[in-house]
């Protein structure tokens, strides 16, 4: 049995069993030995076919050919084999498939867009719920509001938006996922000017551990509602979100690019810049390598009156860079020209948030950019405009003062260079540490207690509380995950 549907699972049950030789061990994925790793431990024959005769989407077990294709995620330094994926096709499936897991005591992945930083859209030897064939997108024009299923990917929104002028915050990349991004967040273009994705999420459909389908909304559930809007995939599986939209047609949008050897005076103007740019203008600094040393790139996304954007670039353009691609474009062209990575690629990925860029921290920034392997970078992207217009407790998503979050990341094509790579993001990331305040969950590539913890801030304890009521045995635990524990007892 390789991909099973319900329809089909009748007709191909005669041979399904021959195929699965290894049962279940008794005590489910704990007792699984290396080589059950290696090839995604086998599901006995029973079991599956019990699952996939329950299904409306497809089961894909290692057998498939589908397999390979199935558990890939965009960190590509992730290789990780589940012993079942289900493609699921509806609620219903997601509800089967998370009993299934926690009957059977098997560890549990939800993939959207498969793009967490720390993979955890994959597991090991366990069940995956997989949301990427659940893509329909309905846009009420009169509502300004889009309404859609988790597997949608942001181009997906972006572009059923787009058909009628409007377009909510959605994720700078492409092939982002719009439930893994919303859950923590989501920073996009449109956000110093209407805030986060979850800042415009008005309700989510959610199937909780226990196999009920509720609404997440200001007047359902409203602790659920409140905890999903930055507190990740902790509190349930996520199958349809509804977003407020906004007007949003022609942007001015590129990049300005700036010669090697002036990052600390680009640096202070680029604070300057933001400091008298309206709400419209969102913009981050890239500083990535060259032949003669790190340059730095400045990516701005306009979405007001172009005229008013070009102005405000003045400060920019009289620094002289040597290359200005800023243009009116499309908002669809602009998203598709954004992105910090274009194509899946192994790579570890971390964060801070500074308040401020002060002296040192700069200093610092610039030290660290100095010494880095090639294939590393840093971006600051600013948060600022609507998003810090949100107190810190009005939704789980904590980081709400202005300030900069400072991305740290690194790729590499060779496991030879993953450790120096490594090296230098997490030294960079520790040289900065004494001027964080916090740090964003999405782009976390940590996985420490204390990061996580701080990832959530004042909102730790509250989100505890609402763990313990809606996942209470932690079954959604790969993630940046929210320990059913009062933080005195953990
Ligand atoms: C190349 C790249 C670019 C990025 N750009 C941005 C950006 O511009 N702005 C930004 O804010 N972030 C960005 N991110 C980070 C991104 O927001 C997070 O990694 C996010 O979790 C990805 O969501 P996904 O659905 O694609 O990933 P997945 O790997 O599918 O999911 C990640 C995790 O989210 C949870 N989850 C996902 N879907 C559901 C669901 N339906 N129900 C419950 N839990 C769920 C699960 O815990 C899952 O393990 C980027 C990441 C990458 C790799």
């Amino acid at each position: 049995m390789a991909l099973i549907t319900r329809r089909r699972f009748a007709r191909q049950t005669g041979f399904a069993a021959a195929l699965y030789g290894s049962p279940l061990r008794a005590h489910g994925w704990l007792g699984l030995i290396d080589a059950d790793k290696r090839n995604g431990a086998r599901l006995d024959t029973e079991a599956i076919r019990k699952l996939a005769s329950r299904i409306d989407g497809h089961v894909i077990t290692p057998e498939a050919s589908e397999y390979d294709a199935a558990r890939s995620i965009f960190n590509r330094a992730f290789d990780r084999r589940p012993a079942v994926i289900v493609r699921c096709a509806d609620p219903p499936d997601v509800a089967r498939t998370l009993e299934f897991a926690q009957t059977k005591h098997l560890p549990l992945a939800v993939r959207a867009g498969g793009h967490s930083r720390l993979g955890f859209g994959m597991c090991d030897c366990g069940v995956v719920i997989d949301l990427s064939a659940m893509k329909r997108v309905e846009v009420d024009t009169g509502k300004r509001v889009a309404r859609a299923e988790a597997g949608v990917l942001a181009r997906d929104l972006d572009t059923a938006t787009q058909r009628f002028g409007v377009a909510t915050t959605s994720g700078g990349c492409p092939t982002v996922g719009i439930a893994g991004f919303t859950l923590g967040g989501g920073e996009g273009r449109l956000m110093d000017k209407y805030g986060l994705a979850c800042d415009n999420l008005l309700s989510a459909q959610v199937v909780t551990v226990d196999g009920r389908q509720v609404e997440a909304s200001p007047s359902s559930n409203p602790d659920l509602f409140w905890a999903i809007r930055g507190g990740g995939g902790n509190f349930g599986v996520v199958t349809a979100l509804e977003y407020q939209l906004h007007p949003v047609n022609q942007v001015l949008s590129g990049a300005l690019t700036y010669p090697a050897g002036r990052i600390p005076e680009l640096l202070q103007a680029f604070v300057k810049f933001l400091a008298g740019a309206s709400d419209e203008m969102d913009a981050f600094a890239q500083l990535l390598p060259s032949q003669q040393g790190r340059r730095l790139k400045i990516d701005v996304c306009y979405c007001g009156e172009p005229q008013i954007g070009n102005n405000l670039l003045g400060s920019l353009r009289g620094l002289k860079p040597q290359d200005d691609s800023v243009k009116i474009v499309s908002y669809l062209e602009a998203q598709a020209a954004g992105g910090f990575l274009a194509a899946p690629v192994a790579h570890f990925q971390t964060n801070l948030f500074l308040r401020e860029l002060s002296e040192p921290a700069i200093h610092a920034i610039t030290t660290a950019v100095n010494d880095a392997p090639a294939t590393c970078k840093i971006i600051l992207v600013p948060l600022r405009g609507a998003v810090s217009r949100v107190s810190p407790t009005d939704t789980a998503f904590a980081l709400r003062e202005p300030g900069y979050e400072i991305d740290i990341a690194g790729v590499w094509s060779a496991p030879a260079e993953k450790v120096e790579v490594v090296r230098w993001v997490q030294a960079t990331r520790d040289n900065l540490q004494p001027f964080a305040h916090g740090v964003y969950i999405n782009q976390l590539g940590d996985t420490s207690e204390q990061l996580v913890r701080s990832g959530y801030g004042p909102n730790y304890a509250r989100l505890v509380e609402i763990k313990k009521k809606y996942d209470p045995n932690n079954v959604l635990r790969l993630n940046q995950n929210i320990k059913p524990v009062s933080p005195s007892n953990a």
